[in-house]
């Protein structure tokens, strides 16, 4: 097992790698889980992918989690006869509802409730904001844009309109379409994009059933707005920042990131920092030095885990982007304060018992050279309350449930192994020491700690801690 770090790392998966065995070296270089990005692809494509992933979790016998990111509401040009164009400041570009593929001079924005929002004056902002075009006129199909900041525009790039209010639902007709084929598939996440309510949250529930766990994006200034809430109602929040930066400005997204982890931490909701971590990667061996400061950051703030996307998904050195993401990581995360760090924005425990446990082990493992912190969970609620706690050694969830080994891959510090389900503190006590062992990551004379509650199979049960040596 690779448990080396504690924050973890969600990788896309795309074009960029093909195979088996690409996809086991990702892992290695320490992915714990997966996206498939819908927004991009054919279900034939994520399939494919899909199976790779859990052909790897199979030889390596590591719960891998794979998250299905749908593409929500998001506005998007459409193809281009030659897959791209370069537009120049000044120039004029049709947006239009015919589907025939673009050129320099006009393409298809399939969006007619846009079509209809956008008046004169109205900014676009194209590809995460990297071009801007101003609406000039409009007709009745069509707009007529200048291009204010110019430059390469391909395929399926996403569209912003700030200024003009949209009344879209969270889900479109094709996430439906989507979330069917996913959950038929057996993804263990979905992650819903432009969420801007908590009812949003509740309509996407009901269609998925509990057949898997839901995550937030947060991406529009409405979802900050109501972030608690939206954090209570799902299973993990992803602070989407390519998103988030083009609909508030830029320079508000550090200080709404700190306020995302922060909310998320006290609530017990893992969380994950996402989008141009180590954007230069796609195209260079190296980061700059601000990406590597911005994913150190990310870590030090107390993050659950860090994404990359277009890096791995489509980007030329995928592996170099995910050993340079777990080079990053191990390296704050042995600095000299780190814990201390996480200390100071350490939430409250609540009044229950489980998390006077969690936060008995953390003190224990801060006091005691432990190993791992084992406990046994079926449902991994208090692998959460644990990992919360944010404490100095590695949690090693036991469970009979591969949805929940599953379901924790994104959280911080946990490393899950499926067994048998269990009756007995004895039984964990026995199991704890064994797998431990089995695992690498404790040998003789080491100590570990042990959690589990009675009765067994129930939520928030927690209720023993025993500390033992390794024989
Ligand atoms: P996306 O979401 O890559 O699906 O747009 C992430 C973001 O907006 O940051
Ligand atoms: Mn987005």
């Amino acid at each position: 097992m690779n448990a080396n770090k504690k924050v973890k790392i969600l990788a896309t998966l795309g074009p960029a790698i093909s195979g088996v065995a690409a996809v086991r070296q990702l892992v290695e270089n320490g992915v714990n889980l997966f996206r498939l990005n819908f927004s991009h692809g054919e279900h034939a494509d994520h399939a494919q992918r899909y199976q790779w992933v859990r052909e790897v979790e199979r030889e390596l016998n590591t719960p891998i989690g794979i998250l299905m990111d749908l593409q929500g509401p998001k506005l998007r040009v459409g193809k281009f006869a030659e897959g791209k164009v370069q537009l120049v400041n000044g120039q004029s570009l049709r947006l239009d509802l015919d589907s025939t593929p673009g050129d320099a001079s006009r393409v298809n924005l399939p969006h007619p409730e846009i079509i209809e929002a956008l008046q004169p004056g109205m900014s676009l902002l194209l590809d995460d904001g990297r071009l801007r075009l101003q609406v000039t006129a409009k007709e009745r199909d069509a707009v007529i844009t200048q291009v204010i900041a110019g430059g390469e525009l391909s395929d399926r790039k996403g569209v912003n309109v700030p200024e003009a209010v949209l009344q879209l639902s969270p889900l479109t007709e094709k996430d439906r379409r989507d979330l069917t084929f996913g959950l038929e598939l057996g993804v263990d996440w979905v992650a819903l994009s432009f969420v801007q309510r908590p009812e949003d949250i509740i309509e996407a529930r009901e269609l998925i059933q509990g057949k898997a766990f839901l995550m937030a994006k947060i991406e529009k200034p409405s979802a900050v707005q109501h972030l608690e809430e939206i954090a209570r109602l799902c299973d993990a929040i992803m602070v989407a920042r390519g998103d988030l930066g083009v609909e508030v400005p830029a320079e508000n997204v550090p200080r709404i990131q700190k306020d995302i982890i922060r909310t998320c931490r006290q609530l017990g909701r893992p969380v994950v920092v996402a989008t141009q971590m180590l954007e230069s990667m796609r195209f260079s061996p190296a980061p700059t030095r601000a990406e590597v400061t911005d994913v150190a950051n990310a870590v030090a703030e107390g993050a659950d885990a860090v994404m990359l996307s277009a890096e791995t998904a489509s980007g030329d050195y995928p592996q170099e982007a995910v050993q340079m993401m777990s080079k990053i990581i191990r390296q704050v995360e042995n600095g000299p304060d780190f814990q201390a760090q996480l200390d100071v924005s350490r939430p409250e425990a609540e009044a229950t018992a489980s998390d006077a446990i969690s936060c008995a082990i953390r003190r224990i493992s801060a006091i005691l050279p432990v190993a791992a912190l084992v406990n046994y969970t079926e449902s991994g609620s208090s692998s959460l309350r644990a990992s919360r706690e944010r404490p100095k050694a590695p949690i090693l969830s036991l469970t009979p449930s591969l949805d929940t080994a599953r379901r924790l891959s994104v959280a911080w510090g946990v490393y899950s192994v499926v067994n048998e389900r269990l009756h007995k503190v004895e039984d964990v006590t026995r199991t704890a020491l064994e797998i431990a062992q089995a695992q690498g990551m404790a040998q003789a004379g080491d100590t570990l700690v042990i959690t589990a509650g009675e009765p067994f199979g129930q939520p928030g049960s927690t209720n023993s801690l025993r500390i033992e040596t390794l024989r």
